[in-house]
């Protein structure tokens, strides 16, 4: 632990960041087959340490029908193992960090800073009208839940963009078109691009 190689195999983190039902996951699933990243969702894994019977499994249940945001620790814990687990360097962690606390706990415990921020940008409608037909059986799919949940995005977690965005780290996109014309959007962003020489 904490050897000077350790420091220098720091995996490559991409926050994947946006309203509920912005498209996170789908995109993030295209990302995955092309890119060759590992899709790591806080909300999934969080879903899973519930199924899994943890002691913290009630807990985390009533903060998500609440639409309220998960501890830090517990989310990074969750995080962190997911990580090691994948036996890749090059992570998409979706929905995550929703408010400055869960950033600057990110930053200080795994001491990763992110390469950059995804941030698919999208009309509250539009969210809640893809959240409402899709049908996965999420107890906080709800009307009463997704409006909690649009105001913590836009109360706690808007302000972590925002940050970013003064770091000149945030990659927009425009959320509101078909998955198709959002990947397109997506791909241009992960593609390199040549460098061309200024003469
Ligand atoms: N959640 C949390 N911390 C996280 C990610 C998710 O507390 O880092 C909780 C929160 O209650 C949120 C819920 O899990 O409303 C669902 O999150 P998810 O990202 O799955 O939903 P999405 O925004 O993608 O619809
Ligand atoms: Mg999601």
């Amino acid at each position: 632990m904490g050897t000077v190689s350790d420091a220098e195999k720091k995996p490559a983190v991409i926050f994947v960041l946006g309203g509920p039902g912005s498209g996170k996951g789908t995109q993030c699933a295209n990302i995955v087959e092309h890119f060759g990243y590992t899709h790591l969702s806080a909300g999934d894994l969080l879903r899973a340490e519930i199924k899994s019977g943890s002691e913290n499994g009630t807990m985390i249940q009533n903060m998500i029908k609440e639409g309220k945001i998960v501890p830090s620790e517990v989310t990074i814990k969750l995080l962190q193992k997911a990580m090691q687990e994948s036996g890749n360097d090059k992570f998409l962690i979706d929905g995550f960090p929703r408010n400055e606390e869960n950033r600057a706990a990110f930053e200080a415990v795994t001491k990763i800073e992110p390469a950059f921020v995804l941030f698919f940008n999208c009309p509250e409608e539009e969210m809640e009208r893809r959240i409402l037909s899709r049908n996965q059986g999420r107890e906080d799919d709800n009307i009463e839940t997704i409006r909690k949940r649009f105001n913590v995005f836009l109360e706690s977690s808007l302000p972590v963009v925002e940050y970013y965005d003064s770091k000149g780290k945030v990659r927009k996109i425009d959320a509101a078109k078909s998955v198709e014309e959002v990947f397109e959007a997506v791909k241009a962003i992960f593609t390199p691009k040549e460098e061309k020489v200024a003469v």
